[in-house]
């Protein structure tokens, strides 16, 4: 993620480096404010404007995708450069990539019935993650 951040002409600055450490360290996906708080551990003097701007190009850049929760807040997570979805955890927030997006018929559906040219989509799933689902 770094080199990509540096290859896209942005400078390594060691709290950009923190943002970026503290995202690929979560595997369930992570709120600007739980990255602050992580990247401050990492890297003292971390400012917010950073986080923000960070995910910002980061998400421009396809390196991470910003998700929706259910409850109106966001979080980010890392992704593939594939076209790829998240499904989400109810419970414990969890996101997990998953490639192979067949939406195709329904786009195409879509298309027939308003006379919409649709050009792209927004999918997120949700329900209960294997972890969660074993507590129960
Ligand atoms: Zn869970
Ligand atoms: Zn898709």
């Amino acid at each position: 993620m770094l080199r990509a951040l540096s290859e896209a002409g942005f400078s390594d600055t060691r709290a950009r480096r923190a943002v970026v450490q503290a995202l690929s360290e979560s595997r369930t996906g992570a709120t600007p404010a739980d990255l602050l708080t992580r990247g401050r551990s990492l890297h003292a003097g971390l400012g917010q404007v950073t986080v923000y701007r960070t995910l910002e190009i980061l998400e421009h850049l396809g390196l991470v995708r910003k998700l929706h929760q259910e409850d109106g807040c966001s979080s980010y997570a890392t992704s593939s450069a594939g076209h790829a979805h998240h499904v989400i955890c109810r419970t414990c927030r969890a996101a997990v990539e998953f490639e192979g997006c067949r939406i195709e018929e329904v786009l195409h559906e879509a298309s027939a019935r308003t006379g919409y040219k649709v050009e792209s989509h927004f999918l997120e799933l949700f329900g209960v993650c294997p972890a969660c689902r074993r507590k129960k």
